[in-house]
């Protein structure tokens, strides 16, 4: 599909949010000035599949995630994800991104870390007709050297962020950024230790945490 010229990407930044950090915010901030999306979607994940389930339900993973983004123009919270019955699978949220902004090139945005894994997701052939992808180098984690993700970077990198207006889906996209080692993982064991979050999240978030202490409580036996 060919996009109209000039017409601004709109990002696409799902995850688990269990919880929402700066690794997060700033790589999606940074994409967002380099890309010059018109916004940038968060979508949390209701029940993401292909990891043992969140320490945190959806709707307080949800709450911290609008609290995060709050004050940052651009920066959108969509929560189909979470509202949608099943397994949060990417490519129903873009097939119906997809329906809902003919025209717009979609780029979904996700870590290194991901795109490696990319190959183990529901239906990912389909993710490229449906969306860029943009990837963000994330410590730890290099592209693979060989397989398929080897094969599909070397037919669909770009050069650079403009040629993302070229087409509405279709390209890869490794976009530089400044890499935070922090990880949500990191983050839940800190906390359940009682070790104070500051300057790892925001202060909204921070503050949120330290109310409802939603990470340090005994986790909920299912
Ligand atoms: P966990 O430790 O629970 O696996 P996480 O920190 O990787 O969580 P997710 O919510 O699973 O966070 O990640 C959502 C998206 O954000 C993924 O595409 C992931 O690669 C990316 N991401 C997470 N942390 C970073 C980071 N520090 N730098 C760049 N990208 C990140």
């Amino acid at each position: 599909m060919t996009a109209v010229p000039g017409n601004a990407p709109l990002g696409i930044f799902g995850g688990t949010f269990d919880p929402i950090h700066f690794g997060h915010l700033r790589t999606a901030f940074e994409v967002m000035q380099a890309l010059q999306l018109r916004e940038l979607r968060f979508i949390p994940a209701g029940d993401p599949p292909h990891r043992p389930p969140p320490r945190v339900d959806a709707h307080r993973r949800l709450g911290l995630v609008r609290a995060a983004v709050a004050d940052q123009p651009g920066f959108v919270v969509d929560d189909r994800e979470v509202r949608r019955q099943g397994p949060s699978y990417t490519v129903l949220t873009l097939t119906e991104l997809r329906a809902e902004l003919p025209g717009v090139p979609l780029c979904l945005v996700m870590g290194m870390d991901a795109f490696a894994g990319l190959p183990t997701w529901h239906r990912w052939r389909e993710l490229l007709e449906l969306a860029h992808v943009v990837v963000a180098p994330r410590p730890g984690w290099v592209a693979p050297a060989s397989g398929e993700i080897a094969t599909l970077l070397a037919e669909r990198r770009v050069p650079d962020a403009a040629r993302l207006r070229d087409a509405t889906a279709g390209h890869i996209r490794v976009q530089p950024v400044t890499q935070l080692e922090i990880s949500s993982t990191e983050l839940r064991d800190l906390l359940a230790a009682g070790r104070d979050p500051r300057y790892l999240v925001p202060d909204a978030v921070r503050g949120l945490l330290h109310e409802t202490r939603m990470y340090s409580v005994p986790r909920p036996t299912r």
